[in-house]
């Protein structure tokens, strides 16, 4: 189901010229494929099926208010990690009811804003999270629904910045923390137990680790159980991982088989919070090719895009590969070499890609590919560089989604006290 294909030697989104995209929106522009967003979430719930699973799309991984309105419209709930996240799944036309609160820091405001609202559950991190939300549960008259975030310390076998289920990291509470959390919880007016959860990590390429954890939540329901406590479901996050260069993509059938055999006939309702899954191969990165700095004697050689790493900052922050392809066949007149893919910034870690074969010329049109998860959503203004556009591709047509900034609003939240 990949929606970028060439006809003509020219790559396409869905149909759409991409070349038409960027003449018109300009770049560097992220465009994004409705349908393929569509397909992958669909794809998953039929894997799942007949488990009655809850799909919380993972909001920080795309969240375009478009993009969020799509799994909306497809019966997906959200999984959050902030107030400003929950304040845009209120603007797409979510339900709160079917949003989970993750994430190690909620704030006072933020439990407020979000227990005003009702939503399905709170994502539990720490002990003093607990109290916080019991006190603010009672203060504002409201019951707190509550899930332990658990970290069951097995190794998702993926980059260290994006592992999150070993007990050197700072989210979740370990088993034993997690048992006496719920004791107190359950004895508490203003806290309600609905669920367990845990999320191990990113881009984890096997079924095991998230089978493993799986196994450890459910020792502890059932512990639980035998004390009275009893749940109603099970979240094991998201973290399923993707193709980007040549690793298979992410092995649902076994984790699929494995959930269905482990949860059939179970009290517990599944729930995932895929992110990554569901969009990064559904979008993609437009940049041109400003110049070219050849190698002079056996150095590298520099092709100088206008996307930098304030655009999309995977690269640089954990050296991630991303497959760039020419959106046009080559040139006559282009130039082959080992292309290092360089943006404007002044860092020499800012870089797209290392060492790529191509044959480019200046003003050449380049897709960056599998940019439609944590592109956008970790993009910033480093350098006084105005964030991209955004495209979403749907029936044959593209919209634009939100609008490229200009300079002048990147300096209107500042004084010049001097002025
Ligand atoms: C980031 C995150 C996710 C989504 O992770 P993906 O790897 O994009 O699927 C899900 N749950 C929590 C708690 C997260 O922090």
């Amino acid at each position: 189901m990949n929606p970028f294909s060439r006809q003509d030697g020219e790559l396409l989104a869905d149909g759409v010229r991409l070349s038409d995209i960027a003449n018109s929106i300009g770049t560097p522009v992220y465009v994004y494929s409705r349908s393929y967003f569509e397909a992958r979430y669909r794809a998953l719930q039929a894997a799942l099926a007949p488990l009655d699973a809850r799909i919380c799309y993972a909001v920080k991984a795309n969240s375009n208010l478009s993009v969020l309105r799509c799994f909306q419209a497809l019966g997906a709930g959200f999984d959050i990690v902030s107030g400003g996240e929950l304040q845009r799944v209120m603007a797409a036309g979510g339900n709160p009811e079917t949003v989970v609160f993750s994430g190690v820091g909620k704030s006072e405001a933020e439990i407020d804003f979000a227990l005003k609202l009702n939503i399905g559950c709170f994502n539990v991190e720490s002990r003093q999270e607990l109290d916080r939300l019991s006190q603010r549960a009672s203060m504002l008259g409201r019951v707190a629904p509550i899930s332990v975030r658990v970290n069951p310390n097995v190794d998702a076998g993926t980059h260290p910045y994006i592992s999150t289920g070993l007990k050197t990291n700072k989210f979740g509470v370990p088993v034993s923390e997690a048992e006496t959390m719920y004791q107190r919880a359950s004895a508490d007016p203003a806290l309600e137990v609905v669920g367990i959860d845990c999320h191990i990590g990113s881009q984890i390429a096997s079924a095991e680790p998230l089978l493993e954890a799986l196994d450890s939540l459910l020792e502890l329901v059932n512990r639980l159980n035998a004390q009275g406590i009893g749940l109603r479901h099970v979240d094991l996050g998201g973290g399923l991982g993707v193709r980007y260069k040549d690793e298979p993509d992410f092995d649902l059938e076994t984790y699929s088989a494995a959930l269905k055999k482990k949860l059939t006939g179970s009290a517990l309702q599944l729930v995932l919070e895929p992110g990554r899954y569901l969009v990064a191969n559904g979008g993609v990165l437009l940049t041109r090719v400003e110049y070219l700095k050849p190698s002079a004697d056996d150095g590298r050689s520099f092709a100088i895009v206008d996307a930098a790493m304030n655009d999309l900052i995977r690269p640089a922050l954990y050296q991630a590969w991303h497959d760039i392809e020419p959106v046009n066949q080559a040139a006559k007149h282009a130039r082959t070499a080992n292309w290092d893919i360089v943006g404007p910034v002044c860092e020499s870690g800012d870089f797209l890609a290392h060492d790529r074969e191509m044959a480019l010329a200046p003003g050449d049109l380049l897709a960056v590919l599998s940019a439609g998860a944590y592109g956008m959503v970790q993009s910033s203004n480093y350098n006084s560089r105005p964030r991209p556009a955004e495209v979403m591709v749907e029936n044959g047509r593209f919209r634009l989604i939100r609008r490229r900034e200009n300079s002048r609003e990147l300096l209107s939240l500042e004084r010049d006290l001097d002025g």
